[in-house]
This record gives C-alpha cells, structure tokens and sequence, in this order.
C-alpha cells in the first residue's frame, strides 16, 4: 500500500511507501518530524486499520481523480473544436467536442478507488484500501475539529 503522509503543520503530501515505513518522516517543506505509527495490517498490506500519522481508524473513500488532467482534454477538444466552428464545419466541432468529453469519461471510469483518513487526510493507495465508505460531511466535520484542536491548530 502507498501512503501519502500530509504533514500536520503545513498540510505537505509526503510519499511513503507502507511496507517499508521508517518510525519517523521528515516533512521536506517545513523541516517537521512527523511520527510514522504502522500497524502490521497496514505493513503488509492487508487491511486499512489505524492511519499511521494520526492513529485515527475512520476514512472514506474516493475516486483517485486528478481534476486538471480533465480539464486539459476538455479545454484542448474545445480549442481544436473552436477552429472547425470558426470555418462554419459545425458538425466536426461538436464531434470533436463529444469526442473529448467521452475521452473524458473513459479516463474517469479507469480511476481506481483511494481511502482517505477523515482526521489529517492522510491518503492511502492500493487493492486494501478500496473498501472505505463515501465521504460523510458531518463525520468529516467531527474529526477533523478534533484532530486539529489534538495538534494544537485551534
Ligand atoms: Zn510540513
Ligand atoms: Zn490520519
């Protein structure tokens, strides 16, 4: 399992792979130790226990969705569409805008699952950390006041 550690002073993604977790991350941008606590589940890959950051044992699930790489097709098929519909060739403008758009949902449809810890929104990568439950707003509201008032941000 591949863990992105988010530093709990200036909120860095810091790669970590799980099986060969050291006790103590450095976080490259602010120079923070951040304790690494990893359980054998989540070592060996078996289970999505306890988040190794924050020892928080609640996280959802979403699609592992890079927003502006979407984006880039779109806008792209928009820009290759505007000049077909600039020399009035209507119908291959709106193809190639359908064609994007489609290319768009493939891409979408192709993303694996990631489980994210409610707390530090830690997020966590591979086959046993598909299994979290969709994101819940009041759930989220809850832990994450009580990590950050844990960590001293409030
Ligand atoms: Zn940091
Ligand atoms: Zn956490």
């Amino acid at each position: 399992m591949d863990i992105v550690a988010k530093c709990p002073q200036c909120d860095a993604g810091l790669p970590v792979s799980a099986a060969d977790a050291p006790d103590v991350i450095k976080c490259g941008a602010c120079g923070r130790d951040i304790p690494l606590a990893v359980t054998q589940a989540v070592r060996s890959g078996t289970r999505l226990d306890v988040c190794p950051v924050c020892g928080g044992a609640d996280f959802y699930g979403r699609k592992d969705f890079d927003p502006k790489m979407g984006l880039t097709v779109v806008i792209i098929g928009i820009a290759i569409s505007a000049v077909f519909y600039w020399f009035k060739r209507d119908l291959i403008a709106y193809s190639i805008l359908a064609a994007a758009t489609l290319v768009d949902l493939f891409i979408y449809g192709r993303l694996k699952d990631l489980s994210v810890c409610y707390r530090c929104h830690t997020e966590f990568r591979g086959p046993e950390a598909r299994t979290s439950p969709a994101f819940d707003l009041h759930t989220a509201d809850v832990l994450e006041m009580e990590y950050e008032r844990k960590i001293g941000r409030r």
